[in-house]
């Protein structure tokens, strides 16, 4: 086993870090107080080729691989999860296309999403369901060569400021299958913009699919093939949550490391408490764990492995990772923690997130259940 970053790898990782602190964290706070959508990050991340890391050059993408897009997560998660989980949750479209595109649909509607020249959605809730396909009620038929969809998709991530979507309907045999459309396209509605605890200015909205015409060449993979196009998809951006959450509990964790080291209680700095310490030490250690699980998951699809079950076992223990390791920087902080002025509360509220988004923690653990039992 090889622990070591390539050369490559290491400078993504530090001028990642660098790009954070730099253009990210700045504007952290901000984000999450109006919950407005940064496009102007975005569109700094896309100079820097943040959305176009884990796919070759002749789709307009670095080659630079899954661990590489994990690292960047991590350090934008760092500074602003919103920001870490706009580079994650674009990949969902991205490998829906690359893993079940045909080479015209890749030219087409890959490239422009790897460069970064438009953002994608990815639409599969719907107000009757979030974990179960069978219940998703969107409907496409076919009608003189093209598909017409009807539907409501809730909580789609960057809805606002995509300009294209795949989404998941019950085609006119019954099963799922999976559509490329423009959102410029009549009919596509955004509605309700969701209001949620974390993820603050992730453009996340209710849309309507009101009659949506698309022709039948937008259809994405094998007709009723739709549910693998989203396992596969999913698998790949359950790492970047992992990564996100990775990048939320360091930041809890360097916060709380500097103001144990400040704040005095019985005229000592509260570093010097064996329970502070014990938090500390728990959080660090936790974290390491969180971070290597993420990093492995990402190696192995660099590998070109399936990562259906390692990515269902990072993301769920990240998840609760982040959300433990928060708790702990908030009880650290006392009841500073609890301040709006403070980012600790923010990062609380945005692990969380992690718990829920891109399939719940119960999801997770009945895929990891059935492949130890199957
Ligand atoms: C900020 C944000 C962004 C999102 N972005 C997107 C997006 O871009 N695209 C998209 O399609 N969706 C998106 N979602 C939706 C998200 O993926 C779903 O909310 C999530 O999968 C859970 O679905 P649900 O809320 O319908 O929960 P439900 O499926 O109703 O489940 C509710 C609860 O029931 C339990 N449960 C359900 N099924 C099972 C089971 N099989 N086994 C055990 N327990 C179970 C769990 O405890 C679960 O928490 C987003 C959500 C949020 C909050």
């Amino acid at each position: 086993m090889d622990f070591n970053l390539s050369e490559r790898e290491k400078m993504i990782h530090s001028t990642s870090r660098e790009f954070a602190v730099k253009v990210v964290l700045p504007r952290a706070a901000e984000i999450d107080c109006t919950s407005e959508f940064p496009r102007d990050v975005v569109r700094d991340m896309v100079k820097m080729g943040y959305f176009g890391l884990a796919y070759p050059a002749e789709y307009g993408g670095s080659g630079s691989g899954y661990l590489s897009y994990a690292l960047v997560i991590e350090q934008l998660a760092r500074a602003s999860m919103t920001v870490g989980a706009i580079v994650a949750v674009s990949i969902l479209s991205q490998e829906s296309l690359f893993r079940f595109g045909s080479e015209a649909q890749k030219r087409e509607f890959l490239v422009p999403l790897v460069q970064g020249k438009i953002l994608g959605c990815f639409c599969f809730t719907e107000p009757g369901t979030g974990s179960d396909p069978k219940a998703v009620a969107a409907k496409a038929n076919l009608e003189a060569g093209q598909y017409v969809i009807e539907g409501q998709k809730n909580f789609i991530s960057m809805a606002s400021a995509a300009s294209q979507a795949t989404v998941f309907a019950k085609d006119e045999t019954g099963r799922i299958s999976a559509f490329i459309v423009p959102t410029s396209v009549a009919g596509f509605q955004l509605r309700e913009p969701c209001e949620t605890l974390g993820l603050r200015g992730f453009g996340a909205c209710v849309v309507y699919l009101d009659s949506v015409r698309v022709p039948k060449g937008n259809l994405l993979g094998e007709k009723g093939g739709g549910y693998e196009v989203m396992l596969e998809a999913i698998s790949v951006e359950r790492v970047g949550v992992a990564a996100q959450a990775v990048g939320v509990a360091q930041a809890a964790l360097d916060l709380s490391v500097e103001y144990a080291g400040q704040r005095i209680a019985y005229e000592k700095p509260i570093a010097r408490m064996p329970t502070i310490q014990w938090f500390l030490a728990e959080m660090a250690s936790r974290i390491e764990a969180g971070r290597w699980l993420a990093y492995r998951t990402a190696f192995l699809r660099d590998e070109g492995q399936s990562i259906r079950n390692d990515s269902a076992v990072a993301k769920l223990f990240c998840s609760q990772m982040a959300v433990e390791v928060t708790r702990m920087a908030m009880q650290v902080h006392g009841a500073y923690g609890t301040m709006k002025s403070l980012p600790v509360e923010r990062l609380y509220r945005d692990a969380k997130m992690t718990e829920v988004y891109v399939g719940v923690s119960e999801i997770q653990r009945a895929i990891i259940a059935s492949h130890l039992i199957k």
